[in-house]
């Protein structure tokens, strides 16, 4: 009992979704000991979903393994590919599967939806005790869960939120620099995940559609865009609401070509659709690489001044700050991060 109550304390302690999926993982095989343990979450566009591996442990193991947060949704296996989590996750309820090794596949919920499964992998089927001891702690993880997502995510748009943000960027920031694996000799190739990239991303001549539609209908076009934006983006970016009308993505790409195209996709996305009573509508986008040792606020800070030079220049336009730099258009600060060095 009072090791069940350790990992309860452990598994509501963290902020960090990765590392509350590998506690529980780890609580459960501290208290199940089975073979292995997995949590996949389902990922990807309706009709094509995913597993999503976000945490793995087997009997062994120091430490859990996952897919890494940039893979390519395309390798990973189909949801409809395995019939036992396919039916869990479907019918809400845990599935056997007798066999060597047994597997039982839990699904994960939150207060709105089932969001994966959880599959443990023994050498004898879990008795009703142990089936019951796992039920209760995933009601746990995901009341936890749910409290996470509310505290992370904007009401309006359902996008992450900006206090969320800050995390997320220090994540990336901390990631080796791809310069350095991509100039060391024999390791071409090994930086295929590409660098971070921050875009600020701001509606032209919002106040107009205020002010002649009044702000419902300016809210609707706020939430239309966050879905634009989900549909434009791959399932790994990470979209987020600053406030107002601007919203930022932090995403992982190969190259300024790659970046660019990606957000010259969202802007095209915006001019196409045909907003309900507002018509068309436009944005302008700016975007910085993520440099060693950026805060949050300095690489925000350049992506915001390439948009601000957007606006200025006509707007409906994706800008580089590095390529403003490189034309004499932006003088770059002598900081670091938003940190005066000199
Ligand atoms: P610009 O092309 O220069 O960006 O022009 P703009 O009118 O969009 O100017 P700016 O970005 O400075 O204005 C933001 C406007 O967005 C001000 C306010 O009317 C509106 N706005 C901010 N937050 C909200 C919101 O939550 N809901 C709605 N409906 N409108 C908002
Ligand atoms: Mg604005
Ligand atoms: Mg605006």
């Amino acid at each position: 009992m009072p090791e069940l109550v350790d990992h309860l304390a452990e598994l509501t302690g963290f902020r960090d979704r990765a590392l509350l999926d590998v506690t529980l993982a780890s609580a459960l095989r501290d208290l199940l000991r089975p073979r292995s343990l997995t949590v996949f979450r389902s990922v990807g566009d309706t009709g094509h979903e995913r597993w999503l591996n976000c945490a793995h442990l087997a009997a062994g193991d120091l430490a859990a393994s996952a897919d890494p947060s940039w893979v390519d949704i395309d390798s990973l296996p189909l949801r409809s590919a395995d019939a036992a989590r396919l039916e869990a996750f479907l019918r809400h309820d845990v599935v056997t599967v007798a066999g060597s090794p047994h597997r039982s596949v839990f699904p994960l919920t939150t207060d709105r939806a089932v969001v994966g499964v959880l599959e443990v992998e023994s050498d004898a089927p879990l008795d009703e005790k142990e089936r019951r001891l796992v039920a209760s702690i995933l009601r746990i993880y995901s009341n936890f869960e749910a409290l996470l997502d509310y505290s992370e995510h904007d009401s309006l748009t359902g996008l992450l939120n900006r206090k969320s943000f800050d995390e997320s960027f220090m994540k990336a920031a901390a990631m080796p620099p791809p310069s350095l694996l991509l100039d060391a000799p024999g390791r071409r190739g090994q930086n295929e995940a590409g660098s971070h990239w921050v875009g600020v991303i701001d509606i032209d001549h919002f106040k107009r559609v205020n002010d002649r539609y009044g702000h419902l209908i300016g809210d609707e076009v706020l939430l239309l865009l966050a879905r634009l934006m989900r549909s434009s983006f791959r399932f790994h970016d990470r979209l987020y609401r600053f406030g107002g009308e601007e919203f930022v993505v932090l995403m992982r790409c190969q190259g300024a070509e790659a970046a660019a195209g990606a957000f010259e996709r969202l802007r095209r996305n915006v001019e196409a659709y045909a907003f309900p009573q507002v018509g068309s509508i436009t944005v302008s986008i700016g975007f910085t690489e993520l440099k060693v040792g950026d805060t949050p606020s300095g690489a925000f800070e350049r992506a915001d001044k390439a948009v601000y030079h957007a606006k200025g220049n006509g707007r409906n336009q994706v800008s580089s700050h590095a390529l403003l730099v490189a034309s004499g258009q932006l003088v770059e600060d002598d900081k670091v991060g938003g940190i005066e060095l000199f």
